[in-house]
């Protein structure tokens, strides 16, 4: 394995109820790189990032996290590794810091590091005056911004983020675009869009999926010079 080399998978498939939505596909994420899932609504993105988050069995292939498999050694794979999921699970009721000290103990931060992992994961998304605010009277912004605190909170090496600025206002997805860009400063991430731009501001490297298959994956230099490229992989749907 190459020693830089931060999450592998090879040969993902998912099946549901026998229709193929991910074939075949292979992802290698290097130390320090962005990578850009992009494709139209269907295209597996999701079904893919599940995977990589070992939220969802693939039907086939493997999946390494800083060299732990993840279908083997899922607690030690998962230690490296931050998830913002489509839908976040929204807890209303709990304030930002009730959250974050949950998800911060589920992840295996020790108890007495945890109050200090919170401070850092909210100043980091610039949720330091939130703490004892209920999720729930927050803006869409905000608690978007909750769930990458909680996808921090552990210093994961890896962050997954799927679609993080879907369905905000073009304020609250300024705010969000800032973020990930900061956040890809000191992080291997994989974040999928079905907008180009989305991704063109953040990633090193873009990875069009179509129907489940990988139609181009390239680095964004070389894909943004062959624009026709990529809008043959958007238009085809
Ligand atoms: P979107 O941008 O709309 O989220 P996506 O690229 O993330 O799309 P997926 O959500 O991964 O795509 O869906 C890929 C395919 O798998 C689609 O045809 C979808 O209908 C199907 N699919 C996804 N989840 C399920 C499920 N739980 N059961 C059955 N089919 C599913």
């Amino acid at each position: 394995m190459e020693s830089d080399l931060k999450l592998s998978a090879q040969g993902l498939v998912r099946d549901y109820a026998g229709r193929r939505a991910v074939n075949d596909i292979d992802i290698r994420l290097a130390g320090g790189e962005v990578l850009g899932l992009l494709g139209p609504n269907g295209a597996g993105k999701t079904t893919t990032l599940r995977m990589l988050a070992g939220t969802l069995a693939p039907s086939a292939g493997r999946i390494l996290l800083a060299g732990h498999d993840m279908a083997r050694a899922p607690r030690q794979a998962k230690r490296h590794l931050g998830y913002l999921p489509e839908r976040p699970p929204v807890y209303d009721e709990l304030t930002v810091d009730e959250y974050l000290a949950f998800c911060a103990r589920l992840r295996g931060v020790e108890r007495a590091k945890r109050g200090a992992a919170i401070e850092r994961a909210k100043a980091d998304c610039g949720l330091e005056d939130t703490g004892k605010r209920l999720i729930g009277n927050l803006s869409k912004g905000y608690q978007q911004r909750v769930g990458i605190a909680q996808a921090i909170v552990h210093r994961p090496d890896v962050l997954i983020l799927d679609e993080p600025t879907a369905g905000l206002d073009p304020n609250q997805l300024r705010g969000i675009r800032e973020l990930v860009g900061r956040l890809a400063e000191s992080h291997s991430v994989i974040v999928s869009s079905h907008i180009l731009s989305e991704i063109q501001a953040v990633a090193h490297r873009v990875m069009i999926l179509h129907r489940g298959r990988v139609v181009l994956d390239e680095a964004l230099a070389d894909a943004d010079a062959g624009n026709g490229v990529i809008d043959i992989g958007l238009r085809a749907g």
